[in-house]
């Protein structure tokens, strides 16, 4: 049995960046991540499929996100100088915002820009490239009976209807029974499920999704009576809204990664370890003999012990101490699937 849902999570990713896609081979780059999403939906695992020469391209941006003021001026912004305001499409919100983001990116050193007189002038340093070629959402229910089957399926409806990610999968623990047909039938046909074992993180296609049709308009469930789908509220979202948020999503996908979970533990504690499983590694906690979650291992744990002080100085290899150690491998396993990042 997996400790904690957050476990199973980590294993998920492990697998997704070890084995993606479930069937064929690999042809394109990935990133992945977890717990990201938009604002009333976040999904557990995130898979971005990329172009590869996009994703290095991508790496002119640097290492953190691109939010949605500063991808509305890189990627408008035009070869030569020009006024924002001829150079950028009315932006739906104040042209404030767009002055900050304009301050933002140059600051950041992603975009040019200048005074000339009362005017910005501003100019592309870099093309903004089309990275991202699909999404993949991750449902994680390591334990799905079916109640967990019938709450879920309200959700994955929703996600089906709305059309962000290309495809939306639901990934439980394999046990040695197989999937009971009763939760197959529970979950919407759309869905695809993933059977992926904990200790060795491989998986096994239950069921294939379909695909999403996420360059048309969508729709969004507002509001659904449990057992009459006809009397649920809707409304629609435009494909170039669909767009954008697929954009900002990969964005943070991009800068967080799903080794990112080591900036809300606590790695300076001296039971964290990190363990070796399948060429990765995952978090252990040596006091409670379990991988910790987010939720138990922080300041307020009863059990945190800071790391000795001669970890931090003598005969300790890593420079920093073994807490500050963990955090540079990870960014630095991170930084391995991000191509042409050089910080
Ligand atoms: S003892 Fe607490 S703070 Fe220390 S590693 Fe374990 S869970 Fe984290």
């Amino acid at each position: 049995m997996i400790d904690s849902e957050f476990a199973f999570e980590l294993r998920v990713c492990q697998w997704a960046e070890r084995a993606w896609p479930s069937e064929g081979d690999r042809r394109r780059p990935l990133v992945i991540a977890r717990q990201l999403g938009v604002k009333r939906r976040r999904w557990d695992t995130i898979v971005v499929e990329c172009n590869p020469e996009g994703l290095r391209q991508r790496a002119s941006f640097g290492r953190e996100r691109l939010d949605g003021d500063l991808l509305h001026v890189v990627r408008h912004a035009p070869g030569e100088w020009t006024y924002y305001r001829d150079a950028l499409p009315e932006p739906g919100y104040s042209w404030r915002y767009v002055r900050e983001a304009i301050h933002t990116a140059a600051d950041r050193g992603i975009l040019d820009s200048r005074k000339r007189g009362n005017r910005i002038e501003i100019r592309q340093r870099y093309a903004y490239p089309e990275w991202v070629e699909r999404i993949v959402a991750i449902e994680n229910k390591p334990d799905l009976d079916a109640s967990a089957a019938r709450t879920l399926a309200a959700q994955i409806e929703r996600d089906v209807a709305m059309g962000l990610a290309d495809e939306v999968w639901v990934a439980t623990e394999r046990t040695d029974d197989r999937v009971e047909p009763i939760l197959l039938e529970d979950l919407p046909t759309a869905a695809g499920v993933l059977t992926v074992d904990p200790t060795t993180s491989e998986g096994d296609v239950a069921w294939y999704p379909q695909a999403l049709a996420v360059d048309a308009p969508g729709t969004r469930i507002l509001d659904r009576p449990d057992d009459d789908l006809s009397a649920a509220r809707f409304e629609y979202v435009d494909a170039t809204w669909k767009a954008d948020k697929r954009r900002q999503i990969a964005e943070r996908a991009y800068e967080r990664g799903w080794r990112a979970y080591v900036e809300t533990m606590r790695p300076d504690c001296r039971h964290f370890e990190l363990r070796a499983t399948d060429g990765d590694v995952v978090p252990y906690c040596a006091a409670k003999d379990r991988v910790p979650t987010p939720a138990l291992c922080r300041h307020a744990c009863g059990e945190f012990e800071p790391e000795p002080p001669v970890w931090r100085t003598r005969g300790w290899p890593i420079d920093g101490g073994p807490g500050a150690g963990i955090k540079r491998l990870l960014a630095r396993q991170r930084r391995r699937k991000r191509p042409g990042l050089d910080e």
